[in-house]
């Protein structure tokens, strides 16, 4: 399983938005140039804060967002497009869109591998400075971020294999 942490950036108007940065300091600096803007209204001041467990199914798209889903039990991801659909095939709207957030992420975010789960903890512990980052863990180990109250979230792609 993909995970990844993100933020969630907030405007003084309390505006709610997602949003990937290749690391805190760069996030510092984009904000203190006057670069990240709320993608509602445009207002600045925007704090960041990490992302409410959530996770991203299907399914769950009509759930209301609920400020209280910190215990949303962890569940298998939406089915994935199988690997052996032949290349000339057209893409589907969700197979493009997949690829556009496989894209986002893997520009925004620090690839820490098989050390998810670890490098998770330490940034929610303070060990570490905290930063978007995505790596694989096994399904009970995501699980068990969640059960702790790290902000993990699966993705719906696999991770490049050449990457590690
Ligand atoms: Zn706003």
């Amino acid at each position: 399983m993909l995970v990844m942490i993100r933020y969630t950036l907030r405007c003084p108007e309390g505006h709610e938005f997602d949003s990937w940065f290749k690391s805190a300091s760069a996030f510092d600096a984009l904000r203190a140039g006057g670069h990240v803007t709320c993608a509602v209204c445009g207002a600045g001041g925007v704090e960041k804060a990490l992302m409410a467990p959530r996770v991203r199914a299907g399914r769950d798209r009509a759930a209301p967002a609920a400020p209280d889903d910190t215990d949303t039990p962890a569940r298998d991801p939406a089915p994935q497009p199988q690997a052996d659909t032949p290349l000339s095939q057209p893409a589907s709207e969700t197979e493009r869109r997949i690829a556009a957030l496989r894209a986002h992420v893997e520009a925004n975010s620090d690839d820490v591998g098989l050390r998810f789960a670890e490098e998770a903890r330490r940034m929610h512990s303070g060990d570490a400075p905290a930063r978007a980052i995505h790596g694989e863990a096994k399904f009970d180990e995501a699980r068990a971020l969640i059960d702790e109250g790290v902000p993990v979230a699966p993705l719906p792609f696999r991770r490049r294999r050449d990457t590690n």
